[in-house]
């Protein structure tokens, strides 16, 4: 039986999943519980928060000590009565591995119990390879990550994949990402499945940095945070009272076509001024041209997803490397660089109080490949324009910050997304005990 009021009335039907469940309701109940508290916790202390009885407490502690899913973490004493055993999660316990699916890198994750990046790698996406080539390269990187980690494959409870959108969650493929030219229909998730004989999860790379974020305790309890992702493109992962919104079909965030203002790029859409286009890397890089920051020549690869190599002053790089020289000159002071991101910055915050003003969220979280490099600017410019336009000012704070996850957070969310779906009583888990 379900232990809080809210959540016995969630009898809706969620999304599905075939990874293996751990245990009942009530035991991933337990195991949230104890997770919410790194420093351990008695059982008493347990029952007291789960609101289950001494006796099923003690039943399912001894279960989650037998499956290796906790231990223990000395004794709480000091008062009345026998010193307490605490009891915390044991990281090596289990694991999960995490695939982001980026159009410029595949990145390849385990974590552990609690989340912990214990093992990686990366693999630039070369030019011109096709679904087939890069998921088969993703399984070799798995292998690879696996072997380099030392864990038995049987403690690795699944395989979560982060990519970009579209998705259709239900098939488990992702269906014609922009910025993935040539994924048409790509059935990821069980060609993955079949290469890595590993349980496989997917979902959208924005929702998988929301996750993440939650999981590392950035966006904690009934909290709701906007989470702007910003890679090749832009997305939202939306946090609402403690849980990801995928929306009907996996595919809620999309914020690229929202207009953030007067004036600002004309969008493939017919409108001006749309946030996906304004605050895109390749889009600055050319601005930057235009003001005459530096010279690009962009070649025809630009087509293919932002991929472009660039002829940089006489030598070559990437798309990514030319944008990183833009935020070099403003984080230096360039004062036409400065006005460039700030510019990009103010429309990002604009977008920021619509999605704020529309769900009343009390976070505004920045993060993704391209986060390091907008940084400085961003963190100078949105925060005061959100503080100061947002309906709800009067009433909360509305906090805005980076990723607590680092540069790999849709990498770590992959992994993040079994761990929810094992260990969470938040998603699919419900399905159990309805
Ligand atoms: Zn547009």
């Amino acid at each position: 039986m379900p232990v809080t009021a809210g959540r016995t009335t969630a009898t809706r039907v969620r999304r599905g999943s075939n990874l293996p469940r751990v245990g009942d309701y009530n035991q991933v109940v337990v195991l949230e519980a104890i997770r919410g508290h790194a420093a351990g916790l008695s059982r008493v202390e347990v029952a007291v928060l789960t609101g289950l009885s001494a006796q099923t407490v003690s039943n399912i502690c001894r279960r989650l000590l037998e499956q290796g899913l906790v231990e223990e973490a000395g004794k709480q004493g000091g008062g009345p009565g026998k010193p307490r055993t605490l009891l915390r999660l044991k990281p090596e316990g289990r694991y999960a591995i995490g695939v982001h699916l980026d159009p410029a890198v595949v990145t390849v994750v385990m974590l552990d119990l609690l989340g912990q990046v214990v093992a990686r790698r990366d693999r630039p996406l070369r030019p011109g390879a096709g679904p087939g080539q890069v998921l088969a390269e993703a399984a070799d990187d798995v292998d690879a990550v696996i072997a380099s980690s030392g864990v038995e494959r049987e403690r690795i409870v699944g395989l979560g994949v982060a990519a970009p959108g579209p998705v259709d969650s239900a098939a488990g493929a992702v269906v014609h990402p922009p910025n993935l030219p040539g994924w048409d229909r790509v059935a990821v998730r069980d060609l993955l499945a079949a290469s890595t004989g590993l349980p496989v999860v997917l979902d959208k790379d924005v929702v998988a940095a929301a996750v993440a974020e939650m999981w590392a305790g950035g966006v904690g309890g009934t909290g709701s945070a906007v989470f702007f992702y910003l890679g090749t493109g832009v997305g939202a992962g939306l946090v609402l009272r403690g849980e990801v919104h995928r929306g009907a079909s996996g595919n809620s965030g999309e914020v690229g076509h929202l207009v953030t203002g007067r004036g600002g790029a004309e969008c493939s859409c017919g409108l001006a001024g749309c946030l996906g286009e304004t605050s895109a890397p390749l889009h600055l890089v050319h601005e930057a041209q235009r003001l005459g920051l530096g010279r690009w020549d962009l070649d025809a690869g630009e087509a293919a997803g932002g991929q472009a190599s660039a002829v940089v002053a006489g030598h070559r790089a990437s798309a990514a490397s030319a944008f990183a020289e833009v935020c070099a000159l403003a984080d230096a002071g360039d004062p036409t660089a400065v006005g460039l991101l700030e510019d990009a910055a103010r429309r990002t915050a604009k977008a920021a109080v619509d999605l704020v003003d529309l769900l009343d969220v009390e976070q505004v979280v920045f993060g993704g490949p391209m986060w390091s490099r907008l940084e400085r600017t961003y963190l100078r410019v949105v925060p005061p324009l959100v503080r100061s336009s947002v309906v709800s000012a009067a009433i909360h704070p509305v906090e805005v910050r980076g990723t607590v996850v680092g540069a790999d957070v849709a990498a770590v969310g992959a992994g993040c997304l079994v761990l929810e779906d094992a260990f969470s009583p938040r998603s699919a888990t419900l399905l159990l005990s309805h």
